[in-house]
């Protein structure tokens, strides 16, 4: 199977597979809502666990 599949990737299990989130801080003073964007810093915002070291070699040949 010459295709990749990116969903191998192990969801993150610091955010659930949902690295950004906004949160609602309250009201700006001229009444418009406050939100603040916050990224995973687990998997810096890919949603998937990180792994170390190089990916599963493909075609060692
Ligand atoms: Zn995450």
């Amino acid at each position: 199977m010459p295709e990749e599949h990116a969903q191998d990737m192990p969801i993150c299990g610091d955010c659930d597979g949902f690295p950004t989130v906004a949160i609602t801080t309250g009201n700006n003073a001229d009444g418009s809502r406050a939100t603040l964007t916050v990224t995973c810093p687990a998997c810096k915002g890919t949603g998937h666990t990180v792994t170390r070291g190089p990916a599963h070699a493909k075609g060692a040949a």
